[in-house]
């Protein structure tokens, strides 16, 4: 089964379970995965239109003709492993804030800055979420500090980007502190992934 989190709350989702279709469309969704949060009723979706779906498939298709024109083999050869990577493509493709009629909202929280320790850290991934504590499941959708979002990751310095995924007053005391705190962070499973410092507007 595969689980996600939420991109308005953090929490943990099922897009298989979470599913549903909107009025505007009468083939579907419009987005692969579409769905609404069951913690926050908020909808989702991974970002990726059935429609570029369809041009991407036809483009494959094109490129396979032509292929086998000039040698079958090679063409038969390919269908398989072009067929894997759209999927892993497409399965990694972050899941996205969506209002309930699959239109994109972004993410409007400010943009923070923060190092990573141990710098460089190969761990943490961009368009990922992060979590200041590892009792988070344990708590309401929004009732403790936000997850974190994370814009950009430099490997080389260490210093990274990012969001909150929600205004919460527990934020603050993240971003307030003053000198050269860390900060634990953990991952989708929770567990501890670096240290974050000087975090900072
Ligand atoms: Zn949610």
């Amino acid at each position: 089964m595969r689980t996600e989190r939420c991109p308005w709350c953090g929490k943990k989702i099922n897009p298989k379970v979470d599913r549903v279709k909107t009025p505007r469309t009468t083939v579907g969704s419009r987005f692969t995965d579409f769905g609404r949060c069951p913690h926050c009723n908020r909808f989702y979706g991974q970002g990726f239109s059935v429609d570029r779906l369809a041009v991407c498939l036809v483009l494959v298709i094109l490129g396979l003709i032509l292929l086998c024109m000039l040698s079958p083999k090679l063409a038969y050869c390919a269908v398989f492993p072009i067929a894997v990577l759209n999927f892993v493509w497409i399965r990694t493709r972050p899941i996205r804030r969506m209002d309930e009629r699959e239109n994109l909202i972004p993410l409007e929280t400010p943009i923070l800055t923060a190092t990573v320790r141990p710098a460089p850290s190969q761990k943490i991934r961009k368009n990922t979420l992060y979590f200041f504590s590892d009792d988070f499941d344990a708590y309401d959708s929004f009732q403790t500090v936000s997850p974190i979002f994370i814009r950009s990751v430099n490997r080389k310095s260490g210093e990274i980007t990012f969001s909150f995924l929600y205004e919460q007053p527990l934020n603050r005391a993240y971003v307030e502190r003053e000198g050269d705190a860390s900060y634990p962070i953990f991952d989708f499973e929770m567990q501890l992934t670096a240290e974050i410092t000087q975090i900072r507007a």
